[in-house]
């Protein structure tokens, strides 16, 4: 039970602004408890914080002021202020800011806002048209339960000017209901489906350790298509029975609504959504329902993780493997870690799922800290696709082609049969680098060490580091020269272009995150496209991402190379995963798939193991070099970004910090850089990294903030650290 604090007792309270400690204020009129969201003054303002516990009284009694109000929400759980202070530890990131990431809900602490709902009323109008008929009977058949003007009005088929005037004549009474309402109820047993015999083993493993009630990560490893999503569906049952709570991440927006979907199907109603897309009055619901219990399954982005559930029993990280659980602003955190810690702290499972797990959750299974459940084949009658490569070393290309004549060869086949083929680059716009014939000159961004890539759609040169775009200019910027610019590489918009000339009967859909204004038309299209709107389907790494095409037979990789370049840690984990992933869009339904790719280096160990599909030998060869050159998982790595507008300031400072590394050195850890950032100048800044290697084991953390901390960060500077960075630009 968590300790209540009587008026005028002194408590400490954690507010969401920057300052590093506690502040004291005396417990309010009525008293709080511990965990107590409240308002408290600081300086002339009010701010939002929580009661974290006794104060420290190290201040004269008199001069400390009094809590304002408490709101009117649950008191976060012990449980909850646990989970934020070791995450806060893990990543070294301050306390006011973890309590942010807890409080993404605009105005918790005003009253429950209101709404206007409808029901039945006595009177009966004299006048009866149409439109009312139908307000009147939509009433009747709801049994004396109300609706909202827009859900009325929508059922009706009316516009709410009808449903006004029943309200005048008193056919139709309306009422103030509160908002915040409690989420549908969801059915355990509504809508199962039949488990294959090896789904079947793998829910009741889940459902067994649901029903354990202690806390345990499952790495659930099923091919493309085998189930895992009915499988993990019956582990968000088990704990539907059991009365607890269910967080469901998904790694991209646009999958909610097909998850949604199903959701449904199984349980009989939608479940709480939470991501960037969800109104402002929609995430307070949701924050205050998960907190009174009045949402059981909450289905989101990774930030979902810092919702106050009131017994969260189960969280599935779908698509474990997606670097997008990595939040690479404000607070660095990955959401798959930290959803291991917060289910440890409330004694909660985790189901890691993924067709390509990481090296991470690879390895976790592999030394028996999670238990692995595998699904071998696709459900029904689908088959993984056949994997082949075109060796373009062999093929006759003209310039500025990218399409190989076998790739050519392949997708007039399909099209010649009906069926659906992908085209596969991953890369924005249409051309990466925009080059001057006369001087050689490239157009780079004014704010960042990056070229510009055209986006011929937008008709603009864009900087994919900061966002800044100019318009395509006519003249050279360097030389002057005039006509003489040219778009080098292709990008999808470059690669839609050939395809219309290659396959001018074919219906086209290009696919590309920045082509679609918003989540809903992403996912209009992508509908569209699984309904058979399209003939070809060109895209980037957004439809490798779990999206259903059943008419889809042949995926053909424009550059399977692109990802193997560079010197980055998890290139070829990367590349194996992609790869598989977008071939594992091939042949979702009876009709078999097979996918091309295109590569000028078919004998690399990479392309080899994708196309040989052994991939406990590709984890096994690259487990073993990772574990030979001390890298995560078998290492640890922490980044640190240095940045400022003065290079000569960045440099000093990286230098001083490589310098004074006595606290790194004791637990055995050691610094290599600074070095200019891959990226050096971004927004205007210049950036210098240094990188953070120790053995596995030891305590990091505590040594890196006493390293830092021997440096103050004067004007402009400014330092980021990274645990376990996932990028490395
Ligand atoms: P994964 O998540 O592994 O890619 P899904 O769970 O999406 O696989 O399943 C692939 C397809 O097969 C979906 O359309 C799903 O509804 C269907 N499916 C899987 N298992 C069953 C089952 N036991 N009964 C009926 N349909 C199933
Ligand atoms: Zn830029």
């Amino acid at each position: 039970m968590d300790a209540f604090y009587d008026e005028g007792t002194l408590v400490a309270v954690l507010t969401t602004q920057p300052l590093d400690r506690l502040l004291d204020y005396r417990a309010p009129q009525g008293g709080c408890f511990q965990g107590a969201f409240v308002e408290v003054p600081l300086g002339p303002r009010k701010v939002l914080g929580v009661v974290w516990g006794p104060g420290k009284g190290d201040f004269d009694y008199a001069k400390v002021r009094s809590v304002i109000r408490v709101l009117d929400a649950v008191p976060m759980r012990d449980e909850l202020r646990s989970f934020l202070e070791r995450a806060g530890e893990y990543t070294l990131t301050p306390m006011s800011a973890m309590l942010r990431l807890a409080t993404r809900a605009p105005g918790l602490g005003d009253a429950p806002s209101m709404r206007k709902i409808f029901r039945l009323g006595e009177a009966e109008p004299d006048r009866l048209t149409d439109a009312r008929r139908r307000v009147l009977e939509v009433l009747r058949d709801m049994g004396g339960l109300a609706l909202t003007q827009g859900e009325l009005a929508e059922t009706a088929g009316v516009t709410p000017s009808v449903i006004k005037g029943l309200v005048k004549l008193g056919a139709v009474r309306e009422e103030e209901a509160p908002r915040d309402t409690a989420f549908p109820r969801l059915d355990p047993d509504y809508g199962g489906k039949d488990l294959a015999e090896d789904q079947a083993a793998a829910a009741e493993v889940l459902r067994a350790g649901v029903a354990s009630g202690r806390y345990g990560t499952v790495l659930l490893k099923g091919v493309t298509g085998s189930g895992k999503t009915e499988v993990y569906l019956e582990a968000v049952a088990e704990t539907l029975r059991k009365r607890r709570q269910a967080l469901v991440l998904l790694p991209e927006i646009a999958l909610t609504s097909e998850f949604l979907t199903r959701v449904e199907a199984r349980f009989g109603a939608k479940p709480a959504e939470w991501h960037s897309g969800v109104t402002v009055t929609e995430r307070r619901r949701v924050w205050k329902q998960v907190a009174l219990g009045g949402a059981q399954l909450v289905v989101g982005a990774r930030s979902a993780l810092f919702l106050p559930f009131r017994d969260l029993g189960l969280i599935v990280v779908d698509e474990e493997h997606d670097t997008s659980y990595k939040q690479e602003e404000g607070v660095l955190y990955n959401a798959r870690d930290m959803a291991v810690l917060r289910a440890s702290v409330c004694s909660a499972r985790v189901v890691l799922a993924s067709a390509t797990p990481s090296l991470e959750s690879w390895a976790n299974a592999d030394a028996g800290k999670y238990t692995r459940l595998d699904l071998t084949s696709r459900f029904g009658a689908a088959v993984l696709p056949e994997m082949r490569s075109i060796d373009m070393r062999g093929e006759v290309l003209p310039s500025n082609r990218w399409v190989s004549p076998s790739l050519q060869a392949a997708v007039n086949a399909r099209l010649a049969r009906g069926e659906q083929a992908m085209l596969f680059l991953n890369r924005r716009g249409y051309a990466p680098v925009t080059i001057c014939r006369a001087c050689g000159h490239q157009i780079g961004c004014p704010h960042c060490d990056a070229r510009m890539v055209e986006h011929r759609f937008l008709q603009r040169l864009v900087c994919h580091q900061c966002g800044e775009t100019i318009p395509k200019p006519e003249t050279c910027p360097s030389c002057g020269a005039e006509d003489k610019l040219a778009a080098v590489g292709p990008g999808v918009e470059r690669l839609a272009e050939e395809a219309a000339a290659l396959f001018p009967e074919a219906r086209l859909a290009v696919l590309s995150s920045d082509l679609f204004g918003s989540a809903r038309a992403l996912k209009e299209e992508i509908e569209k496209i699984a309904r058979g709107a399209a003939d070809i389907v060109i895209g980037t790494q957004l439809v490798a991402k779990g999206h259903n095409f059943p008419l889809l037979t042949l995926v053909g990789v424009i550059d399977a190379d692109l990802g193997l370049q560079g010197s980055d840690l998890r290139a070829a984990e990367r590349t194996f995963q992609l790869m598989r992933q977008v071939a594992g869009r091939a042949g979702r339904a009876e009709k078999p798939g097979v996918a091309l790719l295109q590569t000028y280096q078919p004998e690399h160990p990479v392309i080899r193991a994708i196309l040989s599909g052994d991939e406990e030998g590709f984890w096994k060869a690259e487990a073993e070099e990772r574990r030979a050159a001390g890298m995560p998982p078998y290492g640890r790595l922490a980044g640190v970004i240095l940045s400022s507008t003065e290079v000569q300031e960045v440099f000093d400072l990286g230098n001083a910090m490589a310098r004074q590394d006595a606290p790194l050195r004791r637990v055995g850890a050691q610094v290599y850089g600074p070095a200019p950032a891959p990226i050096a100048r971004v927004r205007g800044r210049h950036r210098v990294r240094l990188l953070v290697k120790a053995p596995k084991g030891v305590a990091l953390q505590p040594a890196l903030a006493e390293w830092a901390a021997q440096f103050r960060l004067k004007g402009e500077l400014r330092m980021a650290i990274d645990i376990d960075p996932q990028s490395f630009f």
